[in-house]
């Protein structure tokens, strides 16, 4: 879980690589190359590889007349650079390093003028201004959120121009953003993109603990689990805070609900887990289940056909298999019926209401996960609107997956009685009688539990 993991280079960035590194006005920096003859493009500024790079960057400097000062790195790497534009070493995109992007301030008053929604390093000032600047009250607009106060421009070019020349090529940061940020000696180019091309806008600026929960609550929301998440999220989260793992006892990648219980774990138990449960587990979830629900609606078909079925630790990592088995047989056939435009269907099955509470939990004690109580808070902002939103969109990104060939080829059940019952579900969908196109869900899905239950059966 805590394990690095090593990403490989996108295909444009190895390009990039090999063309920077033979380019003449790098000719002398230093870089190292590893066995399978890779250029080793990062390094850490106080190594020797990096006071070595740092030694060159300096003889630059005076090359070009830039006084060694701080700033000065970003000059001059912008400076040598042959083509201005540095590749994504995850995405592979492409992005200017000059100042010619919006910043965050400037971009979120032209949305506003404009009646835009734009984000940010998708388009360049220039492009925006070809875009949207149409005629002399656009002009006066656009002059008045770069606080222009002098000039009359006749015409759109001359703007340009001159943003051009008093904006961009003086680095102006008060508007103004490059889609780099500047990262020398450790990066071979004197930049690093930052995300900025490839991590949505939502993303960024939280921190490590905001990520984490990001994390958390993507998954429910991806895997359209039921459970009051808002409260699970803040119990976990008080986990967290204490340094400790948290762990569905039913984990949410097999159906089960994301709900406000934990067992706290150590994180190699953690890893070690990897979303299977155990016999004790099983155990756990059914005497939890007699006092509230502990599975996701679209997977409690499988839950009640095998969950008495399980007698060992075996058994009950078979019982996991096929529950995950089964709810990726469950996202397709959502992804099929969203497909069709029946998305507004498929809503009634998402849980937003949890996002108008928070908690706070009393006396919480990390090491068994108790409180002594919960403070519920009635929430009404606009940032409830804003997680719903992102919720409905989360939910439905995930279904896209499930629309690609590959997926549905890999995954798919070979039951033609479930064929023959998801065209009746289309018929009623078809004549949008919501009720009994909801009754005919669930027994697809009953029927979908039926092929687990089978093969759990044939040991
Ligand atoms: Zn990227």
């Amino acid at each position: 879980m805590t394990q690095k993991i090593k990403r490989k280079w996108h295909p444009n960035f190895v390009k990039y690589v090999k063309f920077i590194s033979n380019h003449s006005n790098y000719k002398g920096l230093f870089f190292e190359q590893s066995n399978n003859e890779q250029i080793k493009w990062v390094v850490t500024g106080n190594s020797k590889a990096g006071k070595n790079r740092r030694k060159w960057w300096d003889k630059k400097c005076k090359e070009f007349g830039i006084k060694i000062e701080a700033g000065c790195y970003a000059k001059i790497a912008r400076v040598i650079h042959p083509t201005k534009f540095h590749v994504c070493q995850i995405c592979g995109k492409t992005l200017s390093i000059e100042y010619i992007y919006p910043n965050k301030r400037l971009l979120s008053r032209f949305n506003k003028l404009f009646k835009k929604n734009l984000s940010p390093y998708k388009l360049t000032i220039f492009e925006m201004i070809d875009k949207f600047i149409k005629n002399s009250s656009d002009i006066e607009k656009l002059l008045k959120i770069l606080e222009i106060k002098l000039k009359k421009f006749k015409n759109i070019s001359k703007l340009k121009i001159y943003i051009k020349k008093e904006l961009t090529d003086k680095c102006n940061k008060k508007f103004l953003s490059p889609g780099v940020m500047s990262n020398s000696p450790d990066r071979y180019d004197g930049f690093h993109s930052d995300g900025n091309c490839c991590r949505s806008k939502s993303d960024k600026g939280r921190h490590k603990s905001n990520l984490q929960r990001y994390g958390q609550d993507r998954r429910v929301y991806e895997n359209w689990s039921d459970g009051d998440w808002k409260k699970a999220d803040r119990l976990m989260s008080e986990f967290r805070k204490n340094d400790i793992s948290a762990d569905h006892i039913g984990p949410i990648s097999l159906g089960f609900c994301h709900r406000p219980k934990f067992n706290p774990l150590t994180k190699e138990e953690n890893s070690s887990k990897n979303n299977r449960m155990n016999l004790s587990d099983v155990k756990i979830l059914r005497k939890d289940e007699k006092k509230e629900e502990v599975i996701s609606w679209h997977s409690k078909f499988i839950w009640d056909k095998l969950k008495h079925k399980i007698k060992t630790d075996e058994d009950a990592i078979k019982l996991s298999n096929l529950m995950r088995k089964n709810l990726h047989y469950i996202l397709i056939i959502f992804s099929m019926i969203d497909e069709n435009g029946y998305s507004s269907f498929l809503k009634q099955f998402l849980n937003p209401k949890y996002s108008f509470f928070d908690y706070k939990f009393v006396g919480f004690n990390p090491k068994t996960g108790d409180y002594e109580k919960i403070i519920t808070k009635k929430l009404t902002g606009k940032n409830q609107k804003n997680n719903i939103n992102r919720y409905y969109r989360i939910a439905f990104k995930k279904l896209e997956e499930y629309k690609n060939v590959n997926n549905r080829k890999t995954h798919i059940w070979k039951s033609k009685e479930v064929d023959k019952e998801m065209d009746n579900l289309f018929q009623l969908l078809e004549k949008n009688n919501t009720r009994k196109a909801t009754k005919q869900l669930k027994n697809v899905l009953k029927i979908i539990a039926e092929i687990g239950y089978k093969q759990f059966m044939q040991k």
